[in-house]
């Protein structure tokens, strides 16, 4: 076994790999860029080595960077996690070349499978079930056409060399066929390099049907039964499970077969996952066809390591030292039922657009045998836009399906985060949408179920408002009772915020907005207690400050334990097991705020500065042209709040910046 290895990667899996290596009691060497200097992954590893800037082009993906690297630091083999260079031919052959393990399948393996067109080739030879469909090297449109129509509507064209889900194109008729073929050319080309396109018969209601295989270099294969990633967004994974609900033992021993034949046909070596799309039934009228092999390890496998009770990178770490597999397909066996539900930083109702900030909340739910949470991130932390925005994977276990679903229900609802949207609240609809709790289970379930999954947005309600209004009031007497500490008179009337004052009915107002909508919380100040009216309706309160951002809050005779974050104006309310983001409407807070900023020139998304419109120390009118900046492909114009004069600029054309970064510093006239 290897003494140290390198994880070429970043993030949850690299958090991961370092877990199971540290058990096995080898050392770990971390690799990081600029962004990533106080990461997780470079605090968990024994050592860590800077690669470069936080473009992952000039860090993570700079294989002779990384080769320096574990040279360098005397790492035996470089475990690739996935993403980056884990599916990168020649990465994996510049490890041998320089002496050092790639914990990864053969070059060769790699190469067969890097296209899926040339792969469909290989398994039509290895009897595996193709999905119907053109996979040829000419590439004449009027052929491809052709083929299509033959094929039969819809299709889907699809780029040889995609991934991720992108490079993918439904064609419901073939007057359409030609327009949609340039278009997916076009994508193919600009993300993959590669203008090369396959067409599929689109199945309709199709489940997405995995395999987990693992090879070892004695010629041994066997598969460590199925995962349902059926619930997509975009050809996207957004939840995945295992076993597939409905599976039948004939369609898992014929589907896993299938995949170990697909894998021996490349001579397959350590982990690997084979994608079939499968007719929604697994009845004998049912069928399941080779979509494309995964040559890593997946995002997704803990779900399988849950049912197995296995550690698939101990599997990886032992075959890529040469050791045979630490099992049998005898001896494997499918114990309960685990979900996973990746926790990313985006907003759902937005069109998942991604979120990037400080992760000043991050309190996942307590680790036990039936949860587990990987990530990459502590509170703190930042989630940046250079990567990829996933906070973390949290993955439930329980003896049968509606068990696990009860746990991540549960587990979804103790999942507090503040700082960055999240699609926390969106999983939780979608484990609680019917047609996923009956697992009825296809990869339109998503957009079939758009109703339940994006309700129109409700007005926070009445107990989460009463809270806030409380939460503000213990906080004002908190650091009232901190300043007074600290002044010279502890003893004064004017540090006291329990509302005393010179007249005997103090009654003022704590604003809110909510949307739109002002929400306007009267308080009286009474012996013990608030009364607080909003809406014309008065409630009885008090509250107690607990530990951190905790209140324990009595409304009338009800007792509340909630927390409430403040994140500059916005207050992140957690009861019950939902979140309400509300503003604090404070106007000398306000006055404050407008006065430093002039208002509006933050970064309304993560994106990267392309143009200075403006000098420094230029008058402007209101409406000038400032800065372009260049979020999710499309170019966005700061203009100037109002008459005024441009004191400095917070970044230089071409600086990545975050969501709400303040951009100019202006003074309006
Ligand atoms: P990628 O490399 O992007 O993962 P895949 O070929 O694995 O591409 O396809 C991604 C997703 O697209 C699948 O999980 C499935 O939801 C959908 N898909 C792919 N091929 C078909 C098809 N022939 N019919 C219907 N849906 C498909
Ligand atoms: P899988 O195919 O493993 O089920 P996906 O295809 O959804 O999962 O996601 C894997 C892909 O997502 C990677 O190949 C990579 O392009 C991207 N990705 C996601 N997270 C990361 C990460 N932390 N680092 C690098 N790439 C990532
Ligand atoms: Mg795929």
């Amino acid at each position: 076994m290897f003494n140290k290895i390198l994880i070429a990667n970043r993030g949850e899996i690299a958090c991961r790999v370092i877990k199971t290596a540290r058990r096995m009691g080898i050392r770990t060497v971390a690799v990081y860029s600029e962004a990533d200097a106080n990461a997780r992954h470079v605090r968990l590893a024994d050592e860590a080595v800077l690669l470069g800037p936080a473009a992952a082009r000039e860090s993570y993906l700079v294989a002779d960077k990384i080769l320096d690297a574990a040279k360098r630091t005397g790492a035996q083999a470089v475990h690739p996690g996935y993403g980056f260079l884990s599916e990168n031919a020649d990465f994996s052959e510049a490890c041998a070349a320089n002496g050092i393990t790639f914990i990864g399948p053969p070059a060769s393996a790699i190469r067969a499978m890097g296209s899926k067109s040339e792969a469909k080739k290989l398994m039509g030879k290895a009897a595996v079930p193709l999905t119907p469909g053109y996979h040829g090297d000419d590439q004449d449109p009027a052929l491809l056409h052709r083929e299509a129509d033959q094929i039969g509507y819809p299709v889907l064209i699809k780029a040889a060399a995609g991934g991720g889900g992108k490079g993918m194109r439904l064609v419901e008729k073939s007057e359409d066929f030609l327009d949609l073929l340039a278009s997916c050319k076009r994508e193919a080309t600009s993300s993959f390099g590669d203008e090369h396109v396959l067409i599929e018969k689109y199945i309709t209601k199709p489940r997405h049907i995995e395999i987990q295989i693992f090879a070892d270099t004695q010629g041994n294969c066997v598969y460590l039964f199925e995962r349902d990633c059926s619930v997509q967004r975009r050809h996207q994974k957004v939840l995945e499970e295992a076993p597939a609900p409905a599976m039948t033992l004939e369609r898992r021993r014929q589907m896993g077969e299938a995949a170990v034949a697909a894998a021996k046909a490349v001579g397959y070596v350590g982990a690997g996952t084979v994608e079939f799309i499968a007719t929604s039934t697994f009845d004998k009228d049912g069928s399941f066809y080779f979509m494309e092999m995964n040559t890593r390890l997946q995002v997704e496998h803990p779900v399988t390591e849950m049912i197995t009770g296995q550690d698939l990178v101990e599997w990886q770490l032992r075959v890529a030292a040469g050791q045979p597999l630490p099992l049998a397909q005898e001896q494997l066996q499918i114990r309960g039922h685990a979900l996973e539900a990746r926790i990313y930083a985006e907003d759902a109702n937005k069109g998942f657009l991604p979120s990037t900030g400080k992760l000043i909340r991050l309190a996942p739910p307590a680790e036990s045998i039936n949860v587990r949470v990987d990530t990459g991130v502590e509170e703190g932390d930042e989630i940046t836009p250079f990567y990829d925005p996933m906070i973390a994977k949290l993955i439930v276990w329980d003896e049968h399906r509606d068990a696990a679903l009860a746990r991540m229900r549960k587990a979804l609802a103790d999942y507090q985060v503040a700082g960055v949207t999240t699609n926390i609240d969106f999983l939780s609809r979608l484990v609680a949408c019917p047609a996923f709790a009956g697992a009825d289970l296809d990869t339109g379930l998503i957009e079939r179920q758009k109703d339940f999954l994006f309700p129109p947005v409700l007005a926070v309600p009445r107990d989460a408002l009463l809270v806030a209004t409380v939460g503000e009031l213990l906080c004002e007497q908190h650091e009232a009772k901190q300043k007074a500490k600290t002044s010279g008179d502890p003893w004064s009337p004017w540090h006291a915020r329990d509302g005393w004052r010179m007249n005997l009915s103090a009654a003022r107002m704590v604003g809110f907005r909510d949307g739109d909508s002002l929400i306007e919380a009267q308080v009286r100040y009474q012996r013990d207690q608030w009364a607080i009216t909003i809406n014309g309706e008065t409630t009885l309160a008090r509250g107690k400050k607990l530990e951190g951002d905790q209140f324990a809050v009595e409304i009338d005779d009800r007792r509340l334990i909630a927390s409430v974050v403040a994140v500059d104006d916005k207050r992140h309310v957690f009861l019950h097991g939902a979140t309400y983001i509300l503003l604090r409407d404070d106007p000398l807070h306000l006055v404050e705020a407008g006065g430093a900023q002039g208002g509006g020139l933050t970064a309304p998304m993560p994106g990267k500065v392309v143009a200075l419109l403006a000098q420094p120390g230029q008058k402007v009118d209101k409406g000038t042209p400032l800065l372009i900046l260049e979020a999710m492909k499309m170019e966005h114009t700061i203009t100037a709040p109002g008459a005024g004069t441009v004191k400095a600029f917070c970044y230089a054309a071409g600086e990545q910046v975050s969501d709400g970064a303040a951009l100019v510093e202006f003074e309006t006239n």
